[in-house]
């Protein structure tokens, strides 16, 4: 078992390592380093120390795996009634770099029910191979179905990095197939990148409430897995005359399932999906009231954009939670974002950053906003909200 302890004797009560801790494990007691109850064995404060007096013990790796034998990136490619998701394109999008920086091969892995249409559009979107399993009684998700055929067809293949959307489906079916297969699962990742050294895969997530990005690897177990979620990496342009290759693997198929999916009923949303949308307008506590939300959604309405919010007007039950942006809500990337008095906190930030303009109407010029917008302006917002709703409908 892992475990920490304090060499008295070395230990020369610098204090380095008090600072080092994120949890705020360590305190000083006189002159000596003492650690706390609420430490986590994470091990980040043994560099700290200059001066060996922090003696740490990992963990012993029990059951590793021979990490060779997996080749190959796996994405999950989503589908509803034979229709891949756009989270999938996404995924084949990362998926794509991840298998060139590796030298390896990219694979879609799609289950449902006539689903032969998808398999083409997957290739064009960058898929070398894709494996399918076909069948009537998948055409809606089930957990227990295609999980129980996910974790065939990786002890059939041995991949070496599977991706899946952080959407409704993929944050169960991930955790599901990791703990079938046991091997770590890192959730809602902003950014992979393969560490071209020893060929690992980095996995960066927002961590302590957003404040910093881990980047997080899983060394000794396979598949690497992870999840992304929607709107954070971008698609590859479709190219209709790519070939690729399509599997129709033999595995079992089960039958007799606890879980059944009877039917599947789309709730009606609003007319422009906050994800889907090319143009979002949000609002912040600087809009006054809840009633002042009408002026985000006239200039969403005459834009054809979808409205947004931030946490703050959503905690205060101003708009549903359907509509926040941000770390503990939606993650948007459309052609253009209005952030209408947010200040820009970085939780906010996480959920819109990769907007490909960015306007800001905000009264305060210091506020954090105005560092990712593309365009600021500095002023009331109740006032230059009717200004642009005209402008925007004479054009
Ligand atoms: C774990 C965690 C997760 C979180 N997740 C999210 C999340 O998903 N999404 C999210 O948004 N937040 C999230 N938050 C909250 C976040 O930290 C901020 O508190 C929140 O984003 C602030 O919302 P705001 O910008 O609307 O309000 P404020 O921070 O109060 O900012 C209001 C802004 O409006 C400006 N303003 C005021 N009046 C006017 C006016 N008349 N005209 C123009 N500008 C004006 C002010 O200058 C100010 O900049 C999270 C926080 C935590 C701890
Ligand atoms: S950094 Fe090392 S020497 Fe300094 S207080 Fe911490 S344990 Fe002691
Ligand atoms: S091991 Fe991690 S949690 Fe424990 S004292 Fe060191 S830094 Fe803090």
């Amino acid at each position: 078992m892992a475990s920490i302890k304090i060499i008295q004797d070395k230990c020369v009560g610098c204090k380095l390592c008090v600072g080092s801790c994120p949890f705020g494990a360590i305190e000083m007691v006189g002159r000596k380093a003492v650690i706390l109850e609420n430490c986590t064995l994470c091990g980040i404060c043994v560099e700290s120390c200059k001066f060996d007096a922090i003696d740490f013990k990992k963990d012993e790796v029990s059951n590793a795996v021979d990490i060779s034998k997996y080749k190959g990136v796996w994405v999950f490619a989503e589908q509803k009634n034979g229709v891949p998701e756009s989270i999938s394109y996404e995924l084949l999008g990362v998926g794509r770099k991840l298998a060139d920086d590796l030298k390896t091969s990219l694979s879609a892995i799609i289950i449902g029910d006539e689903i032969e249409d998808a398999t083409k559009k997957l290739i064009s979107y960058g898929a070398d191979k894709v494996i399918m399993v076909e069948d009537k009684s998948l055409h809606y998700y089930n957990d227990e179905s295609y999980t129980d055929i996910f974790v065939q067809l990786i002890k059939e293949n041995n991949p070496e990095i599977i991706l899946l959307g952080a959407t409704t489906y993929g944050r169960s079916l991930a955790p599901r197939i990791a703990s079938r297969i046991n091997t770590g699962l890192t959730a809602d990742c902003t950014k992979l990148e393969i560490d071209l050294e020893d060929g690992k895969l980095l996995q960066t997530r927002p961590a302590f409430g957003g404040n910093l990005m881990a980047t997080i690897i899983c060394p000794n177990h396979r598949p690497q897995m992870a999840t992304v979620r929607h709107k954070v990496m971008k698609e590859l342009e479709p190219d209709e005359n790519r070939s690729g290759e399509i599997i129709k693997p033999n595995v079992n198929i089960p039958k007799d399932l606890k879980i059944k999916v009877k039917d599947v009923v789309s709730t009606i949303t609003e007319s422009v999906s906050l994800t889907e949308a090319d143009v979002i307008v949000s609002g912040g506590r600087g809009m006054g009231d809840p009633k002042n939300f009408e002026l985000i959604a006239k200039l969403a309405n005459v834009l054809g954009g979808a409205v947004g919010a931030s946490r703050a007007t959503v905690d205060a039950g101003w708009i549903g939670y359907s509509h926040q942006v941000g770390q503990t809500g939606q993650t948007v990337g459309p052609k253009v974002y209005f952030a209408c008095g947010i200040s820009g906190a970085i939780q906010h930030i996480a959920g819109m950053s990769s907007s490909d303009t960015i306007i800001a109407i905000n009264k305060n010029p210091e506020a954090p906003i105005f560092k990712v917008a593309t365009f600021g302006i500095v002023g009331d917002v109740l006032e230059i909200l009717p200004l642009l709703i005209k402008e925007f409908k004479k054009a």
